[in-house]
């Protein structure tokens, strides 16, 4: 079983201790709650964790989690995370608000995160599960 460091992401041996490459601790503090633990997996060196836990804080609606999201969306170099990404803030923000952001990313932005942004683009469009009721 391989651990991550909670301070550097450096791969480790054990579930606590010190971290290798840092020195640091290797396990979360004691106090750190689900959603800092959601937040501290986005940057998560494995890639299937980082879509986790945006799809997880995305449904949580979790304010917190509105600008790592928007920053992921923006500038990951994995197409596939940028748009789950992209799909996560829009559940915690709605589409309305971020109409500007969405028009630009359906004009320019890798394949999968212009498909999310065009779906949620469009006036009137139907584009989310469960309908209006989704996006405040
Ligand atoms: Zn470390």
């Amino acid at each position: 079983m391989v651990y991550y460091c909670w301070q550097c992401y450096a791969e480790a041996d054990a579930p606590s201790g010190s971290c290798r490459r840092c020195g640091g601790r290797v396990e979360a503090p004691a106090q750190a709650t689900y959603v800092e633990r959601l937040l501290w997996a986005l940057d998560h060196p494995l890639a299937e964790r980082q879509m986790i836990a945006a799809k997880v804080l995305g449904r949580r609606r979790e304010r917190a989690a509105v600008e790592p999201l928007r920053a992921i969306a923006l500038t990951a170099p994995d197409p596939y995370l940028a748009a789950q990404a992209l799909e996560s803030l829009i559940e915690i923000e709605g589409r309305d608000t971020l109409r500007e952001m969405l028009l630009e990313l359906a004009l320019s932005a890798p394949a999968q995160v212009r498909k999310v942004a065009r779906a949620h683009s469009q006036r009137g469009g139907r584009g989310g599960r469960g309908g209006r009721g989704d996006y405040r």
